[in-house]
């Protein structure tokens, strides 16, 4: 071997990821995974795992699990059946053997909340995003994707993996929307992609105009309820449902691992629509199915929550009082006309600095959230109180902000 085919030390790897690391030190959005178990049948209560001296006791405040139907006695009797019955995992993708009857029968319940003829299932919300938005675009020749500036990353993803032309409207805004697709070329397919429930300023789209939009421009809808399924409407079909849109949109994607309590993503939409996104979405072909025990759960959680209001009556309750309780102590909470109630920081290390005096003194679980999740000087605290949540935790929470926001001399409300 000739000297010549030394490769040269140009390139110091470690040196490279150890600096990406630094930069997110530098601005203090190093994240950090607080390590907790949580107790079944008790929540918001749980375990930590942070300190020296084995599990603290906390609250969560920051679940997603907005109904505690990941601790739904209905719900893990399903899936301790299912788990019985058919072991653990589906064995194979939807096409080679994986295709499960509890499969068939989430998608006919699902295809139902939400007033259409079809769905599909993916391994999550995260997956259904990407994997249809990215599969519809590239079917359509030409396409243009409208898309909202606040969209969630999975969607993005999709839009960005559909290599379509990509128009970004101010969030929620109507003209600047009506703008771009005017200025379009009315013979080229168009998409409006959005989503329902904002799940960081827990602010909610105007669905029915968006779709006026989409009428008069010709263009298609897609609608992420991910933040909404199971808490609003009736049967929990989301905001479409409560706002009897549902039968405007072209295609509703949810999760199951939010208001559901499980985990798993789904897209519902017309039969021909569906049966093109199964037929060629590599993020639903190429990969293992859910397990059948996973969907066995879920199925329990959207059955339940389509006949029982108790739950998000009990959900919309908490949140009223907590943010009550916010802006009566002059805290900063963002108006919100939903069940998320964040309290606006603006700083990434303050926001940090909060959680973890809130974490250590308290037993108070709450993840500061920062760029990219929120844009840069808008890191804030996101409570998502549930029916879980009693009045007196609220008010040692509203307690203990209280004297965090006076130690560290944070600014109040106006
Ligand atoms: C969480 C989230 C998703 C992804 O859903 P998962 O099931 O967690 O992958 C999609 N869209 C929005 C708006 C979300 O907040």
């Amino acid at each position: 071997m000739s000297i010549d085919a030394v490769p040269a030390r140009s390139v110091d790897y470690n040196r490279v990821f150890a600096q990406a690391i630094d930069r997110l030190h530098e601005e203090g959005r190093y994240r950090v995974f607080i390590d907790i178990l949580r107790n079944k049948g008790q929540f918001p209560n749980a375990r930590c795992f942070a300190g020296h001296n084995g599990p603290k006791p906390i609250t969560v405040w920051c679940s997603n699990d907005y109904l505690a139907m990941g601790q739904h006695p209905a719900v893990i009797a399903a899936m301790e059946e299912a788990l019985h019955d058919v072991g653990a995992g589906s064995g194979g993708t939807r096409n080679i053997g994986g295709n499960t009857h509890y499969h068939i029968d989430l998608e006919t319940e699902l295809a139902d909340l939400h007033d259409k003829e079809a769905a599909l299932l993916f391994t999550s919300g995260y997956v259904s995003n990407e994997a249809t938005l990215s599969t519809i675009a590239r079917i359509l020749p030409g396409c243009i994707i409208f898309s909202d500036e606040l969209n969630h990353a999975s969607m993005i993803a999709g839009i960005r993996h559909s290599g379509c032309e990509k128009r970004v409207f101010r969030h929620n805004d109507l003209a600047h929307l009506e703008e771009l697709l005017a200025a379009e070329d009315p013979s080229v397919p168009k998409l409006i992609a959005f989503e329902s429930v904002y799940s960081m300023d827990g602010d909610v789209a105007p669905i029915h105009a968006i779709c006026d939009l989409a009428d008069k421009y010709n263009a298609l809808t897609y609608l992420d309820e991910v933040h909404a399924v199971g808490m609003y409407g009736l049967r929990g079909g989301g905001i479409s449902e409560r706002d009897d849109a549902a039968s405007r949109l072209t295609i509703v994607e949810g999760t199951l691992g939010k208001a559901f309590g499980v985990m798993g993503g789904y897209i519902a939409a017309d039969r021909t629509v569906i049966d093109v996104i199964r037929s060629y979405a590599p993020g639903f072909i190429f990969t293992t199915s859910l397990s059948p025990v996973l969907v066995a759960g879920a199925l329990a959680s959207v059955r339940h929550l389509k006949a029982s209001t108790a739950e998000r009556e009990g959900q919309q309750a908490a949140a009223a009082t907590l943010k009550t309780l916010f802006a009566d102590a002059g805290l900063p909470v963002m108006d919100t006309t939903t069940h998320i109630v964040p309290l606006m920081v603006g700083d990434p290390v303050k926001a940090k600095r909060i959680s973890d005096i809130l974490l250590r003194e308290y037993g108070v679980y709450v993840q500061p959230i920062n760029y990219p999740t929120v844009p840069r000087g808008t890191e804030r605290l996101r409570f998502t109180p549930g029916p879980a949540h009693d009045t007196a935790m609220m008010q040692e929470l509203t307690a203990a902000l209280v004297e965090i926001w006076g130690r560290l001399e944070l600014r109040k409300a106006a």
